[in-house]
Parts: C-alpha cells; sequence; structure tokens
C-alpha cells in the first residue's frame, strides 16, 4: 500500500532543528530536510511523521550495515 501524506500536513511541517522544508521519501518512508547541510531524515511510521530529533537520521553519515 503506498504511503499518503497529507500535503497540508507537508506544507506546515518544517525541520525542528534548521526550519527547512521537507521532501518525502516514499521508498524510504522518511521525511528528508532540504537543507544540504542538515540532511536530516525523519522516519513516518504508520502514515504520521515522527518529527523527533533523537528518531532522526543524518543521511550525511553512509548506510549503517544491519
Ligand atoms: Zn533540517
Amino acid at each position: 500500500m503506498a504511503l499518503e501524506l497529507d500535503s497540508t500536513l507537508l506544507e506546515i511541517l518544517a525541520c525542528p532543528i534548521c526550519h527547512s522544508n521537507l521532501s518525502v521519501d516514499y521508498d524510504a518512508k522518511e521525511l528528508v530536510c532540504n537543507s544540504v547541510s542538515c540532511g536530516l531524515a525523519y522516519p513516518i511510521r504508520g502514515g504520521i511523521p515522527v518529527m523527533l530529533v533523537e528518531e532522526a537520521r543524518d543521511t550525511r553519515l553512509p548506510p549503517r550495515r544491519s
């Protein structure tokens, strides 16, 4: 099932760190900060973006091996 996010929600959401706009990465189910210098990605769980710094992933770092 495709991930759906309210476009209005996306408009009001901003990165809590740098207040930049966010882009949706539908494959990774993340909201990615548009700021190159920030580069944090926030997980989307059950269609709800988790805008917590503790939950955010730094996309500038190489992906972790699991
Ligand atoms: Zn940011």
